[in-house]
């Protein structure tokens, strides 16, 4: 039967039970699983703070500076809790959802400290 590995993505022969290709594969995929279930409170309550942060300077524009901030945290967060979304995880594996998240995560790092500095130095 053939399957696709939910951590490489890399197909392969197995039975209906088996989700990775190989042992390493299957010890990466259950500590991944293991790291959301643990965390995905706290993503998803950090994720609501960020949308909270963003909102703010649309209603009350002297809150500008929450949009670096919010940007800022965006990324610490994606970095450290490279969740991306379960569908995503299943299509391309987690390996790459998870470099791909990072990836995003640093862009939006660098954004939010360009932006910030760029608003605090126009502020002085
Ligand atoms: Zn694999």
């Amino acid at each position: 039967m053939q399957k696709k590995c939910r951590y490489c993505a890399g197909v392969f022969d197995g039975n209906a039970a088996s989700e990775c290709c190989c042992a390493e594969c299957e010890k990466k995929y259950r500590s991944f699983s293991q790291y959301y279930k643990k965390y995905k409170t706290l993503f998803y309550c950090l994720i609501g703070v960020i949308l909270a942060l963003i909102l703010v300077p649309v209603f009350y524009r002297p809150a500008q500076i929450c949009a670096p901030i919010a940007l800022v945290l965006m990324g610490l967060t994606l970095f450290v809790f490279p969740f991306g979304t379960i569908g995503n995880n299943r299509k391309k594996g987690i390996k790459k959802t998870v470099f791909q998240v990072r990836a995003l995560a640093v862009v939006a790092l660098a954004l939010g400290i360009g932006f910030g500095i760029y608003m605090l130095v126009r502020m002085l």
